[in-house]
């Protein structure tokens, strides 16, 4: 059914992503909605799975369907900062606390995925590149454009391709994942508001493209 087990470690900060309209038509951050929405999408969370392999999940635990790539089944578990962070209060104290919780966790997961507001996701992925020394593990920043609860939207994409990269373990770096294309995390600039592909990297290569194939230009763990 599956090869290898890996768990990753989602940390939702904030952003559009997980945002919802308000009653003025306005999309803002809506605490403890995001874990039980992505719970009942089965593309990102494999009830029967879970029911039959793993009874004993925490609440916040979900299970990835099975990559039939690499066969590799992941277990990812969400945490939630309260309040929510929109980019706009990102600074050197947030910055901190994340990279505190990576290194709290840091053993018992294979890799991490930071949710965050895509206007300055490219700061704190640079920041945490510089404070996080020594990574043998992923650490993907991502987030979206539009909101993963609408129909048509760039997260679910970004999310489950973070995810299969996190498990996949080959880049372990802090990177930022965005529009099909895995970048560095200190060489990556918001380039686009109103476009899906949102981010670039002009000075350096991209580290993966994810098309039919993932095609990581660098792998450094098997
Ligand atoms: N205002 C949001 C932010 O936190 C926008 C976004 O996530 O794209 O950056």
């Amino acid at each position: 059914m599956f090869q290898k087990l890996k768990k990753v470690l989602v940390i939702y900060v904030g952003g559009t992503i997980g945002m919802q309209k308000n009653d003025d038509g306005v999309y803002s951050p809506v605490a403890n909605t995001f874990l039980h929405k992505v719970k009942y999408h089965s593309e990102m969370h494999d009830a029967d799975l879970a029911k039959q392999y793993f009874p004993h999940l925490k609440e916040n635990e979900l299970v990835l369907p099975v990559d039939s790539k690499t066969m590799i089944l992941t277990i990812y578990e969400i945490v939630e900062y309260v309040p929510l962070l929109d980019s706009s209060n990102m600074g050197c104290k947030e910055w901190i606390r994340i990279a505190k919780d990576i290194e709290r966790y840091y053993e018992s997961y294979d890799g991490f995925i930071i949710l965050h507001g895509t206007d300055t996701l490219a700061f704190t992925a640079s920041a945490l590149s510089f404070m996080l020394e020594g990574l043998r593990k992923p650490v993907i920043v991502t987030g979206s454009q539009i909101p993963i609860f609408e129909t048509r939207s760039d997260a679910k994409d970004n999310f489950l391709s973070s995810l299969i990269l996190a498990s996949y373990g080959r880049v372990p770096e802090v990177c930022v994942f965005f529009a099909s294309k895995l970048y560095r995390g200190n060489r990556v600039t918001k380039m686009s508001s109103d476009e899906l592909e949102a981010f670039g990297s002009p000075n350096y290569n991209t580290l993966a493209d994810v098309g039919i194939d993932v095609k990581c230009r660098y792998t450094f763990l098997d």
